[in-house]
């Protein structure tokens, strides 16, 4: 070999030596961290008949991308393990109807961890996380995804806290009787909060339960960070100046949400993070075979397994468009440019929409973590923005609830 084609094999040798044990450093440093997202909405897939948790699934046979072995290989700790209820009417009768749906919900996730004490544990207070994960199992706090089902009675938020839940989001896609949504098409009813909204943050204050603005129009955001007796999170949201979307936050609001101690987990549903083109007929296709199957939860395993072939067979037909990890960064490293480390986490809305083409389930974590350190940020920041942020604020919320 030639003296100078050595030479550069020699420095292409020790580059690719040092670019692989820097690759391994990543790993090692990812899987060192306490790392827990603050929107899994895995329990609804949980209720789907046939799914286990314990087994791998696949994005693209069952829609699935949250399960142990996959939080095992992507370093998922756990998090915030949702209660979603999908907006119906305003009536005694559908409050009732949500109630019960609610904590049945709230049954499942306790019954995932009942089922399977070796591999995850309920955890409560924002020390819990740290103690579970010494005992080699995976954290699972719980929250609400819209409060609609508390009804007329804010009473029941203490029903649903001492169920466990630690974190409530106050309204979903259209307006409820507390709040505005973001994405009401028939626009605001209330300017924000609702006198019964207004109540129903005190009332999370006082017991200990850390509120978030995800979903909810800007005005509610606002009005939260005025009114609320500790820091306020988004759970689940994003940049709106870098993708202008309702679910997206302004930087002006973004910067008022940081001053006051709160945080933002960064989303990664596609839509929000930048335009895409849908198929012509894919939504209406979609409502079509929502409404010909019905609720999830209602399945047997025959009607179980129809809805996924006819989900399969769309998803072959109509591509649903897909943003890219990048349009993910993008939102991310702008929000961590301007409000820093100690307000930015990840909510990356699992099971709930997120996935992004190069990261489609939490076994693709790691590369989160690769870039941000790519991009100068410490191992400390990482800490916080994988766990460190949205547990000072359960801390917060605990410290007010004990005093008052
Ligand atoms: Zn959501």
């Amino acid at each position: 070999m030639h003296q100078f084609d050595r030479h550069i094999a020699g420095l292409f040798l020790s580059i690719s030596l040092i670019c692989g044990s820097a690759a391994a450093a990543t790993e090692g440093v990812h899987q060192r961290l306490l790392v827990l997202d603050a929107h899994l909405d895995t329990p609804e897939k949980l209720d789907f008949p046939g799914f286990d948790i314990l087994e791998r699934h696949d994005k693209l046979a069952d829609m699935s991308s949250v399960d142990l072995p996959r939080m095992e290989e992507g370093g998922l700790d756990g998090g915030f393990w949702v209660i979603f209820t999908s907006q119906g009417e305003l009536s005694e009768d559908a409050y009732a109807r949500a109630r019960t749906s609610a904590l049945l919900r709230g049954v499942t996730i306790r019954e995932m961890v009942a089922r399977n004490p070796d591999q995850f544990e309920l955890a409560f207070d924002h020390d819990d996380a740290e103690m579970i994960v010494a005992k080699g199992k995976r954290v699972v706090y719980q929250s609400i995804e819209n409060a609609y089902p508390i009804g007329t009675d804010i009473s029941l938020l203490q029903t649903f806290y001492a169920f466990g839940i630690r974190m409530l989001g106050i309204v979903h896609t259209t307006n409820n009787q507390f709040a505005d949504s973001s994405t009401d098409k028939s626009g605001q009813i209330w300017g924000g909060l609702s006198p019964a909204g207004r109540e129903l943050v005190r009332e999370a204050n006082r017991l200990g339960i850390v509120v978030d603005a995800s979903h909810a129009h800007d005005d509610v955001l606002e009005q939260m960070i005025e009114l609320s007796a500790t820091p306020v999170i988004l759970s689940h949201s994003g940049a709106n100046d870098v993708h202008v979307h309702p679910r997206n936050v302004s930087d002006e609001l973004l910067l008022k949400l940081a001053a006051s101690g709160g945080v933002i987990q960064m989303n990664s549903l596609g839509s929000y993070l930048k335009e895409l083109d849908m198929p012509e007929g894919r939504r209406a296709r979609m409502l079509e075979i929502r409404q010909q199957f019905g609720p999830s939860r209602d399945f047997d395993e025959a009607t179980a397994k129809a809805y996924l072939e006819a989900r399969r067979q769309l998803a072959a037909e109509m591509p649903a468009p897909m943003a890219d990890f990048e349009d993910f960064m993008r939102h991310f490293l702008h929000t961590l440019a301007l409000i820093g480390p100690k307000h930015v986490g990840v909510g990356a809305d699992w099971d709930g929409g997120g996935g992004v083409r190069g990261m489609e389930d939490v076994s693709s974590l790691p590369r989160i973590t690769e870039h941000l350190l790519a991009e100068g940020y410490s191992e400390d920041d990482l800490s916080d923005i994988w766990s460190g942020n949205v547990l000072r604020l359960l801390k917060a919320a605990e410290d007010y609830a004990d005093q008052h």
